[in-house]
């Protein structure tokens, strides 16, 4: 892997900590991640959406060490649409065979615990949509990460938009402009935010869309 000349030491460190961990970050869009959130970090909290196995956890989650702040990651913990059994991204690696069904949430925790984010990472284990509506905490980062199917994305970010404070930050990944590329339900509700006016549109690491609140 190259890492550029900017990354310093530990940073090299979470990279190579990311590459243990499952995931569909890049580490180009795992870097952006890192900056983003070091940024975002002076205004107040993070979270995301979208926690699976930690691989995002450990880029925004080392940022907010670095800054004394927390990361809230959401995740129900039972796999996206296209992660069930017989779907597209099914990985046996992460089913639970006497409950049946997906739990990432084991492989999350043991990230956090190796990568010594405990103290900063605080995980959520719901669907985002039910803590959002009784959310209050202003945040000056979210990153919409979780489910690709259309009401999905929709839902986060009609439940999580409004938190993000002026000046903060509202990422989302899996963003294609191209269908032969990927699924258009995150682009489609990317393109609805820049629409809507109220952020500024930042240029993109790889799949990784960076809107920031006015
Ligand atoms: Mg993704």
């Amino acid at each position: 892997m190259k890492v550029t000349p900017t990354m310093n030491r530990l940073f090299s460190q979470v990279l190579a900590q990311a590459e243990q961990v499952k995931g569909f970050l890049a580490p180009n869009e795992g870097e952006r991640l890192y900056r983003m959130a070091s940024e975002a970090c002076r205004l107040g909290p993070c979270l995301e959406i979208g926690s699976y196995c930690g691989k995002s956890a450990l880029y925004l989650g080392r940022a907010c060490k670095e800054n004394s702040q927390v990361l809230f990651s959401i995740d129900h913990h039972r796999g996206s649409e296209e992660q069930q059994p017989g779907e597209e991204y099914f990985d046996i690696a992460l089913f639970d065979a006497r409950h049946y069904r997906i739990d990432t949430f084991p492989h999350f925790l043991r990230t956090l615990e190796l990568a010594d984010l405990e103290d900063s990472v605080i995980p959520i284990v719901a669907t985002s949509t039910l803590v959002a509506r009784s959310w209050a905490t202003p945040l000056a980062l979210v990153f919409i990460d979780g489910g690709h199917a259309l009401e999905t994305v929709q839902g986060d970010y009609d439940g999580w938009a409004r938190h993000v404070m002026p000046g903060g930050y509202l990422l989302f990944h899996d963003i294609f402009s191209d269908p032969a590329q990927g699924g258009q339900a995150p682009y489609l509700v990317y393109q609805a935010a820049i629409a809507s006016g109220r952020y500024h549109e930042l240029p993109m690491t790889g799949a990784l869309g960076v809107l920031q609140r006015k």
